[in-house]
């Protein structure tokens, strides 16, 4: 985009050039292509290994033979494209979009368009590799692995568990974000978390406990159904390039109005009806300005708040505050034009709203994801077809690794970290729950929430007398996480230097590999990407689609699930771990792990997707309906595509999965579902069950709470459950086993048998009384510019969260704003991915986007003397600068800075490509943003704030 190319010659680096920065000589594009599908490896070899230790790393030549078709999942965001891999002689040829797939239908973005070359990729990282001495020494992996569990093991001796940290990711399949936190479970830590803490963790927390489960409710498909489109912080244009096709279909055939909020004009605010630009930070405000207007009309469905909403009144009392008039001063945003938006919306129901990184990622987060359910509940939208929460997740497998629990707060399935949790998992894994126990430093450490991913750093940088375990930080596991995609880059620097051993999991190095100051105590180990394995993977509608593997792992890469089996194997956990689950090679069987977790999986419904299931509808995609993404006659028939969860009960029991969340309009039998009863029956006097309303079909013609043993002896409907359901129900707590913790499925089956949701019926709530904020209130960012806001809309006091402590007046207090005068916010590409280190070194989207800059409003542009092009520096307040090229654009509003946050390999004006393994730099560097992006943290979950900071940009 800033690139400007005269006769095809950029005046950015061109690739040619970081080509020939590592393997000597220039090559042209078709020349790499060429080798990069047919002789992968040719260049790869340069090193200082030991060649008397290891062999060559080198991929396989395409053979003769016959052209095999794989189907497998792109891994570069949640919509969940299907890809058709040809394959030759082992060698993936080609590639097409799946056509069949009700997602993509046939579509594909630049980056699944480019995903052989992800996995056939020049710039993997090839074989295991070790820092000594400032360079990178080859390794076999029984060597890496025996002195990365070496040490684990001795920092285990000596400061405990909870000092080694078990990064995991989004692009993990399940099977294997599953066994990662089991590993962590197994080695005695809730220090454990992954990127859903640092892109949707305010969504899953504020959805979850407003009305039951923390997931988008519909589906992308569904919006097909839509009346109009509410897109709030999101940009599906570049972050969910295929979604959009299934949007516009709806602009145009339902002359369905797009509402598009947020500071800056996106791509996808250029398909808007209406564009709404709002100062950076103020959500809840603008929320509660619209339903001002909504309101004082009498725009809202007071049938559906009598029937399914605690606390109207309350959100009521608070929303009578944002006239138009302070509306506008705090959002910037005129009334008249947030009344227009109460009107589309009023007139154009059902409607979906949409929110992204854009909502979450702020100190306030939590309180805007209930502020958006508020308007969808006001509104009578949620629970319908055609409107919901359609809340886009990032990552591929986003959603399944949060579900299947790689968090520091729960355990998979949000059980959460209580000592009858842990008892349920000891039963699904058939292990002593004393024996379990005595992994922990203690059991309030087995209890407690560990730190989040967002600030793994503090656990290294506090004095060990201010943090709540008995030791700092020792060791840092990366696994599938770019560091760059977190604030405060400059501390997490000096982290990684205090540390003892830092380890990076991962296809490409990632910029852990480079950003560190160390000289020694650096292992990298070539993980295989999700094309070299298979197993399942949840779209962003909750819908789980399996990859078969295209190809065999490439160089000397091994799957994650056999990584972790080598390393459970020397910490002395593998027995236990894997005992119901088959091993080959030290290969876990994959269909082993899904099942495992279907045993324990209740809470949320992922029992019923077992893998043939799962398999048997990839197989027959073609027979789902591409609206309401149910099958039509064919071996699935009546089944919604990848069982979207709650599946409920067991495989056997054939749910068909719930394609919309909280529906009654449909048996739960067949998909329906309510309000799940999960905050208690009653509050000061008040019913928090529904009233009057129920799933179709329901026997219970009323709210009613989650169903126990006790429930069903009461209801006299006991007698439904088989003698073997009866006594797997006894052997967990008799009358007290619930339909989470009763192994059978039996309270589940029966109850629905009855029309009944397992998990009760009640009322959303508005007011979540147990958050800092039970009613969502506007604060202030805590680097504001606008200081006349602070005594109105203060933030928090500073206090003491997930073991640390953190700070929020504190930094409020001070007035960074004259040095620091800029907002600055951040986003997406629809090139790159996540921390881009995958997407950077991929030649095709490589050559699409070289530069990494920042969009300067033209006003401030010229105030300041800064031409289109030309390289300035951005100075965070945190002391953060970055040198990056200005994109003079009025996309962004006067005052404001965007960057994108992808790039990495620069340091404060410096490459850092010489640090990199040889032959594993991304053909693209660029600074990170987030090396000028500061502290902010949500007040319940620690998301990161990367949406609204402050910054100073000065020609350089
Ligand atoms: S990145 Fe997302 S939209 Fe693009 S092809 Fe992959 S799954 Fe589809």
């Amino acid at each position: 985009m800033l690139t400007r190319k005269t006769n095809g010659v950029a005046t950015g680096p061109r690739l040619s050039k970081a080509l020939a920065a590592t393997v000597g000589s220039a090559i042209d594009r078709r020349t790499f292509l060429k080798r990069s599908g047919l002789t992968v490896g040719g260049i790869a070899a340069a090193s200082s290994m030991s060649f008397g230790m290891v062999k060559k790393a080198e991929a396989a030549e395409a053979g003769s033979g016959e052209i095999k078709l794989v189907k497998s999942v792109c891994t570069h965001c949640s919509v969940g494209c299907s890809v058709i891999a040809e394959v030759k002689g082992g060698v993936w040829i080609g590639q097409e979009p799946g056509w069949d797939s009700p997602f993509n239908l046939g579509a594909h973005c630049a980056k699944g368009a480019s995903v052989r070359e992800h996995a056939h990729g020049e710039r993997r990282l090839k074989y295991p590799v070790k820092l000594v001495d400032g360079k990178w020494e080859r390794q076999s992996w029984d060597q890496a692995i025996d002195e990365i569990g070496g040490k684990i093991l001795d920092i285990w001796g000596s400061s405990g568990p909870d000092s080694v940290y078990w990064l995991g990711s989004a692009k993990h399949s399940n099977e294997q974000a599953y066994l990662f936190r089991k590993l962590a479970a197994f080695a005695g830590t809730n220090n454990v978390d992954h990127q859903a803490r640092i892109c949707h963790s305010t969504t899953v927390a504020g959805v979850a406990n407003t009305w039951g489960y923390g997931a988008m409710s519909n589906s992308v498909n569904d919006m097909h159904n839509s009346r109009a489109i509410f897109f709030i912080g999101s940009n599906p244009a570049e972050a969910h390039p295929v979604a959009l096709q299934h949007i516009l279909k709806t602009k145009e055939q339902n002359n369905a109005p797009l509402i598009v909020c947020d500071p800056r004009f996106t791509r996808t605010a250029a398909h808007a009806d209406e564009f709404v630009r709002f100062r950076p930070g103020t959500d809840v405000a603008l929320i509660w300005g619209i339903l001002w207007h909504v309101f004082q009309n009498g725009w809202e469905d007071k049938e559906f708040i009598r029937q399914r909403v605690y606390g109207m009144d309350e959100i009521r009392a608070e929303v009578a505050k944002w006239t138009p008039e302070e509306t506008e001063r705090v959002t910037g945003v005129p009334g008249s034009q947030l009344k227009r938006v109460a009107r589309t919306l009023a007139n154009n129901r059902p409607f979906p709203i949409v929110w992204c990184m854009g909502g979450t990622q702020h100190s306030n987060g939590n309180n805007n994801t209930r502020a958006y359910c508020v308007l969808g509940l006001a509104m009578g939208t949620i629970g319908t077809s055609g409107g919901g929460a359609n809340i886009f997740r990032g990552h591929d497998n986003v959603q399944g690794a949060t579900d299947l629990g790689v968090l520091c707060n729960t355990l998979p399935g949000y059980y959460g970290l209580a000592a009858g949790s842990w008892k349920h998992w000891a039963r699904v894994w058939e292990v002593d729950f004393d024996w379990l126990s005595a992994k922990f430093a203690s059991k309030d450490l087995m209890e407690a929430s560990g730190v989040p991913v967002s600030r793994w750093f503090d656990l290294a940088l506090e004095a060990k007398e201010n943090i709540e375990q008995p030791d700092t930080l020792k060791a840092m596991i990366f696994w599938g996480h770019a560091p760059n995609s977190q604030t405060r880059m400059p501390d997490m620097r000096r982290a990684m230097s205090k540390l003892d051993m830092l380890v990076v999991v991962d296809p490409y190095p990632t910029m852990t590999a480079v950003m560190h100051e160390r000289t020694d105590g650096v292992y990298l180990l070539p993980a295989a990407t999700q094309f070299e394995t298979y197993g399942s993977v949840t779209a962003t509608n909750r819908a789980l689609q399996w990859r078969d593997k295209i190809v065999e792992p490439l160089f000397e890469s091994l799957p994650d699930q056999t990584i972790m089996y080598k390393l459970a194997k020397k910490l002395g956990l593998a027995d236990e771990m894997f005992k119901n689950i088959q091993v080959n090679d030290d290969e876990p069987l994959v269909e082993d792990l899904t099942r495992e977790f279907n045993r324990g999986m209740w809470t949320v419904g992922y029992t019923g997707q077992s893998p043939e299931r799962l398999k048997m509808h990839m197989a027959n995609q073609h027979t789902f309906d591409k609206t309401s993404l149910q099958a039509r006659g064919g071996p699935a028939d009546g089944d919604f595509y990848g069982l979207p969860w709650p599946c409920w009960g067991t495989p056997e029991m054939g749910h068909p999965g719930t394609p919309v969340l909280y529906d009654t309009s449909k048996p739960v039998a067949e998909g329906g579902l309510c309000f799940r009863a999960r905050f208690g029956v009653e509050r000061d006097g008040v019913n928090l069950l529904a009233e009057g309303s129920y799933p179709v079909g329901s026997e219970i013609k009323d709210g009613y709470p989650e169903f126990t043993m006790a429930m069903l002896k009461k209801l006299g409907w006991d007698g439904d459950l088989t003698a073997d359901e009866v006594s797997a129900i006894e052997a967990v707590a008799g009358d007290d086993t619930n339909w989470k913790t009763d192994l059978s499925g039996g309270i589940q089956r029966v109850a629905i048998k009855h029309g009944c949701a397992p998990y009760g019926n009640a009322k959303a709530r508005t007011i979540v009384w147990n958050f800092p904020d039970p009613v969502p209130t506007h604060r202030e960012p805590l680097y504001t510019s606008r200081r006349d806001l602070v005594a109105d809309y203060p933030t928090y006091e500073d206090r003491r969260m997930y073991r640390l402590p953190i700070l929020y007046k504190s930094i409020q207090d001070q007035d960074f704003s004259k040095d620091f005068p800029m907002i600055l916010t951040s986003g997406r590409l629809v090139e790159y991915e996540g921390g881009g280190e995958e997407t950077r070194s991929n030649p095709w989207l490589a050559e699409l986007q070289q530069d990494m800059f920042v969009e300067i409003n033209p006003v401030d542009a010229n105030n300041l003397g800064i031409r289109d092009g030309a390289m300035v520096w951005l100075h965070g307040p945190e002391g953060g600068k970055l040198l990056i090229k200005a994109l003079v654009t009025d996309r962004v509003g006067l005052n404001t800075a965007f960057m994108p946050f992808h790039f990495g390999g620069h340091w404060q004006g410096e490459s850092l490509r010489d640090k990199y393994p040889a032959g594993a730099d991304p053909y693209v560097l660029g600074e990170a943003s987030n090396a000028a992006q500061t502290y902010g943290y949500d007040s319940v979950t620690n998301m990161q704030e990367t949406k609204a900071t402050l910054c100073r940009i000065e020609p350089a």
